[in-house]
């Protein structure tokens, strides 16, 4: 049998409860033996904020999925180095996994740029694209190519990233957004706490 690989991309600065949730439940309605979290490189330029360093952000998302056994950690994009394009992610999996069935898993927000991707047509020869729903977004299909994306209605987290960071700069909790081990990362290496809102 093909095995069935969820491939869920992100900053993962930090990760949280959303993203969690989000890989749950499409490994559930799509039968997948495993979800790979696939932390991105760090960027080549400053952009308009400070990405935490990849190896913190990789360590909290080893910390966040341990105890689920389904759950794994990729290093490809941080081993790669530089700013992550998915093309260049799926097709590293692909070359690791050629006979694994590869599920790209992104949310609502991510999935109305895809179109604005180069090779879009490469990237749906390498993997099946599942849109997830997030509070916020709307969630369209109108200019997809036809079986090319399937759109999945997740529970509503209505937590960020960006709002995670805001949060501990400002001294407020980011318990039960974030795993409880998260919490405590962040804590540890003193991260987020210049962030400027
Ligand atoms: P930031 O605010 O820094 O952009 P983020 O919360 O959007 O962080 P990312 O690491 O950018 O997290 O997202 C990785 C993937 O997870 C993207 O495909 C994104 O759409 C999806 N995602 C993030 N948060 C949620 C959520 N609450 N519900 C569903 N999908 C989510
Ligand atoms: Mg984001």
């Amino acid at each position: 049998m093909q095995r069935r690989i969820g491939v869920m991309g992100g900053t993962f600065d930090p990760i949280h409860n959303g993203h969690l949730v989000a890989a749950s439940e499409v490994a559930d309605r799509f039968e997948l033996d495993e979800v790979l979290f696939v932390p991105t490189g760090e960027p080549w330029q400053k952009t308009e904020r400070r990405v935490s360093p990849a190896e913190d952000r990789y360590l909290m998302t080893v910390v966040a999925t341990a105890s689920n056994p389904r759950f794994q950690v990729s290093r490809v994009d941080i081993d790669r180095g530089g700013p992550t394009y998915t093309a260049d992610t799926l097709a590293d999996l692909h070359a690791a996994m050629p006979d694994a069935q590869l599920f790209f898993i992104t949310g609502a927000d991510a999935l109305s740029q895809i179109l604005s991707w180069r090779k879009v047509d490469e990237l749906f020869t390498y993997a099946h694209f599942v849109g997830v729903t997030r509070p916020g977004y709307e969630l369209g299909d109108d200019h997809l190519p036809e079986g090319a994306v399937t759109l999945v209605e997740v529970p509503a987290m209505a937590i960020s990233s960006t709002d995670c960071r805001e949060r501990v700069a400002q001294g407020r909790p980011v318990w039960y957004l974030v795993p409880d081990g998260v919490v405590q990362y962040i804590s540890k290496r003193h991260l987020y706490r210049d962030e400027k809102p």
